[in-house]
């Protein structure tokens, strides 16, 4: 009968919270996008210098990026914890959720950005 109540129960370690919840979903995006930006920041600094294909400029342009989106979803995921995501940094005002499925992690709402 233990195995019953068990199988019931929420599996989110969150109160009240169910497992397909949206900021699980949001968590999970976030996720993925970071693992992302890790896999391209590894992969432009151990690329091999001499590799013609991206010249030295360009590459730490492009690290430069993802290392400041990759900031920017640490930061995404924080204040998912906190209960502070979805809102503008700016002015507060709730950000539109065509743009956060477009950029989860952004900041900012249209307006501000
Ligand atoms: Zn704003």
């Amino acid at each position: 009968v233990s195995v019953d109540t068990a199988a019931h129960r929420p599996a989110s370690t969150t109160p009240g919270a169910r497992t397909t919840s949206p900021t699980e979903e949001v968590r999970a995006l976030l996720m993925e996008h970071r693992l992302a930006r890790q896999d391209q920041i590894a992969a432009l600094t151990f690329a091999d210098p001499d590799d013609s294909s991206l010249d030295p400029g360009a590459r730490l342009r492009v690290a430069a990026t993802a290392n400041r989106t990759l900031a920017e979803i640490e930061q995404a995921l924080l204040r998912l914890e906190d209960g502070s995501y979805g809102f503008c940094l700016r002015c507060a005002e709730p950000v539109s959720s065509e743009r956060l499925v477009v950029v989860p992690y952004t900041p900012y709402c249209v307006p501000c950005a």
